[in-house]
């Protein structure tokens, strides 16, 4: 066995060993389109690293999520479909400087801001969001900016390097937004000045040409320099990446040689982690209805969401498939993984169990389960609770699974009972202090001594309490109706 039961208490010690007074963690996100599981791994996985250490050590720790508000506009997401003429006006320009087709918030870098504060305040993580603009507003890339002009064939030369891709004669770091049409994927350096940071551009869109300077703030840097410049500027002590940023050639790779050799830092501690697949797809890929977070947090409680991110190992990929049929059975995980006792004799499976459960769990009062079947039978919670003790957090999320038809079929009932013929001395032999274990056994039992098959006797009892073929366990189902509410409906 390892000796980490969790990435995540391996990378805590490994900043530990940084020996340091305060940690910083920072992740970066681009807020192109509606939040989807990939994001919420972005903002996720330093969350969990800043919880291990915190459970290790109570040192101070920072963490910065960098959005990247002035990366080009260039797709329609399926969301905004229908708003495509709009969009496809503003393509190439920062998403900071995009109109919102919708006309509901400022900039389309807005619309996506603020449904990413918004899972993130349902995640309940302590990341301090930042938007890169404000960085740049504020000057703190300026100094690093005026380097890599001192340095360009240096700098050139590692970019070269480490991506294997030749870069163009006239290349430059600088990325200006045009003053006239605003597009910053057409715009081109044509000379600077690296001591003054004075700079002329023309813009291929619109045909202007200008003279300016960094300290105008109207330009971003080159992707492989921007990266590692933000983590120079916030003093990052680790962050990681997808694998397209870790793969060999990429820009992790230019990182850490721009920190060596450009920089003279450390870079931060790097670590790589898998994709989020929706059957065997990259979910930020998905169009399925319903699978942006902003919706499946209304169905699933966001640490159950967290708790199936992080059991998994770091670089593997997670398939997270949230199905009716499946969910249910992804929050019996999760329930049974605060009954995980730690031991040496776990197995390596649920050690990872146990470690996402201790990062992101939360004891439930009453298994959601139960409380689902008690909902289906009354429809109202004030009832439940004449029966069973009830957890007002699973309330929401139950009563949202009846609204959009997501109640896995077996749950999908009501209570419809009609007089047997068959089976009349089986139901008979029921008295109210048998548990739903007995009465499921009684069924086994009288089929046994009675020669039927077991299905069939189940087949007949669901179709005369429910007017269906199938159900929750009967004998959960009976015990939840009442024994003697059962035997007076339907005998
Ligand atoms: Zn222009």
């Amino acid at each position: 066995m390892e000796r980490y039961w969790h990435w995540s208490d391996r990378l805590a010690d490994q900043l530990l060993g940084l020996n340091k007074d305060t940690y910083v963690i920072t992740a970066g996100i681009t807020p192109s389109g509606p939040v989807h599981l990939g994001s919420v791994c972005e903002f996720l996985f330093p969350e969990a690293i800043y919880r291990a250490l915190k459970l290790k050590n109570n040192k101070t720790v920072k963490m910065y999520f960098i959005v990247d508000v002035l990366d080009a506009l260039d797709s329609v997401t399926v969301d905004l479909q229908d708003y495509s003429d709009i969009i496809n006006q503003d393509m190439g320009k920062p998403l900071k400087l995009a109109r919102d087709p919708k006309g509901e918030f400022r900039s389309y870098a807005e619309r996506y801001v603020n449904e990413l504060r918004y899972v993130m305040s349902k995640f309940k993580v302590h990341l301090e969001l930042v938007e890169v603009s404000d960085m740049y507003d504020q000057g703190l890339f300026d100094k690093y900016t005026l380097i890599y002009l001192q340095n360009i064939d240096k700098v050139k030369e590692i970019i070269q390097n480490t991506s294997g891709r030749e870069l163009p004669k006239d290349w430059n770091p600088v990325m200006p937004i045009c003053s006239k049409c605003n597009r910053i994927d057409s715009t081109r350096v044509i000379s600077y000045d690296a001591i003054t940071g004075d700079y002329e551009y023309i813009c291929n869109n619109c045909g202007n040409t200008e003279r300016t300077n960094i300290k105008e703030h109207r330009y971003k840097l080159q992707w492989r320099l921007h990266w590692p410049s933000w983590q120079a500027i916030m003093d990052s002590d680790i962050e990681g990446g997808g694998v397209d940023h870790f793969t060999k050639g990429g820009s992790r790779d230019t990182a850490v040689r721009i920190h060596t050799e450009i920089l003279g830092r450390n870079p931060p501690i790097g670590y790589k982690y898998g994709f989020v697949l929706l059957d065997g797809k990259k979910y930020s890929k998905s169009k399925g209805v319903g699978m942006y977070v902003r919706d499946m947090i209304e169905l699933i409680p966001a640490e159950i969401i967290a708790y199936h991110l992080l059991k998994y190992d770091l670089e593997e990929n997670i398939d997270f498939n949230p199905t009716k049929e499946k969910i249910l059975g992804m929050i019996e995980d999760f329930e049974d993984a605060a009954k995980i006792i730690p031991s040496d004799n776990l197995t390596r499976g649920d050690r990872k169990r146990y470690s996402a459960f201790r990062l992101f769990g939360r004891h439930p009062k009453v298994a959601f389960k139960e409380m689902l079947l008690y909902y289906s039978i009354y429809r109202d919670w004030n009832r439940v609770k004449i029966h069973i003790p009830i957890d007002e957090y699973y309330t929401e999320f139950i009563e949202n699974w009846y609204k959009r038809g997501f109640v896995p079929d077996d749950y999908d009932f009501s209570y419809k009972p009609k007089k047997i013929d068959r089976f009349r001395d089986l139901v008979e032999s029921w008295n109210p202090n048998m548990s739903p274990l007995d009465i499921h056994n009684s069924v086994y039992d009288y089929a046994q001594k009675n020669g039927v098959a077991a299905n069939e006797i189940f087949k007949y009892l669901y179709n005369h309490l429910i007017a269906k073929d199938r159900g929750p366990r009967l004998g959960k189902l009976v015990y939840a109706l009442g024994v003697e509410r059962v035997k007076s409906d339907i005998l």
